[in-house]
């Protein structure tokens, strides 16, 4: 797999985090990813990258998931991929279940792995984003393609991305029931998660729920507090268990399905971070010797923990918390 260099101090906006270390990590490869449907329940699929089993098990990182949900009227897709190459996977995914319209797309946020595809929709498909999502996309496109060529690679497709306007947004700490006949989805802000434009999405009478990026995979996965903000992540996680039913089947932004104990090992290990950065703090430690301090061994075995802990998320905590 290429090695590709992970900048994620050059996202824009970000200038709080603008000392995280730059690591080169392995990342997935939008040219080659094959998809697949994995029947839930009936008329709900999740959509998941071959190999994603294995993967989760070893802590390596998963190309994005997807899913859709079809009524007796309509289909949902939830997220739209980051290129031409696998939205049209997506869609043929879609096309062996069902004849039915694809009436609604949502975005969980805006990354581009997670919308970029949009601009491929139908175009009677209505499309459902987050107010700051759109806010951001309108705003910074053209810097996110960037950084997302640097991080994916050249010639993935996303050089060929254009904005493609959401039509619905949903506000902060807002929600949007959506009827495709005889089911309902639930498209529901719980606060910040990631980026401050996240949308889960679920199916309350099947227990089914999507999180996008919050939840990245299963443990050894971790979070990555790209846009920081630790204790305000760990709160809307601990929203989510709360809200939602503990028999819920859950689809990670990027592996395979799991429970709500993946949403648990998040908030356990936020928790973990908040309490050692504190005590870093406490003592009077810079930055640097926080992150040579809370190496926290329980949480490890994520292949991208040398990077996202202490090049994200201990950051996060120590800037939030100090
Ligand atoms: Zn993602």
């Amino acid at each position: 797999m290429k090695h590709l260099v992970l900048t994620a101090a050059l996202i824009v906006g970000l200038a709080s985090l603008a000392s995280v270390a730059i690591a080169q990590e392995p990342v997935w490869d939008a040219n080659t990813v094959i998809l697949e449907s994995q029947k839930l329940t009936d008329g709900i699929f999740a959509v998941i990258p071959q190999g994603a089993n294995e993967m989760a098990d070893k802590g390596l990182p998963i190309a994005t998931t997807s899913g859709f949900v079809v009524g007796e009227e309509s289909v949902l897709v939830i997220d739209t991929m980051l290129n031409k190459r696998l939205n049209a996977q997506l869609f043929g995914l879609i096309r062996a279940e069902t004849d039915l319209p694809i009436r609604y797309a949502v975005n969980t946020s805006f990354h581009g792995d997670h919308s970029y595809g949009n601009q491929y929709l139908p175009d009677e498909t209505i499309i459902i984003q987050h107010g700051a999502a759109s806010e951001f996309i309108g705003e910074h496109l053209e810097a996110d393609k960037m950084f997302m060529i640097k991080n994916f690679g050249e010639g993935r497709g996303i050089e060929d991305i254009a904005a493609t306007p959401a039509n619905i947004l949903v506000g902060t700490n807002g929600q949007l029931e959506v009827n495709l006949g005889g089911v309902i989805v639930n498209i529901r802000d719980y606060g910040f998660a990631q980026t401050g434009g996240d949308l889960f999405v679920s199916v309350p009478k099947a227990n089914v729920l999507w999180t996008g990026n919050p939840v990245i995979a299963k443990a050894p996965a971790l979070p990555w507090l790209l846009d920081g903000q630790l204790i305000e992540t760990r709160d809307t996680l601990e929203a989510v268990l709360a809200t939602v039913d503990a028999q819920t089947q859950i689809v990670p932004g990027h592996g395979p399905v799991t429970g709500m104990e993946t949403i648990q090992w998040n908030i356990d290990y936020l928790n973990a971070v908040e309490r050692e950065v504190k005590a870093a703090l406490a003592e009077g430690l810079s930055l640097e010797q926080t992150i040579e301090r809370v190496q926290l061994s329980d949480f490890q075995g994520y292949a991208l923990f040398g990077w996202v802990h202490p090049g994200l998320n201990v950051p996060a905590a120590y800037q939030d918390l100090r």
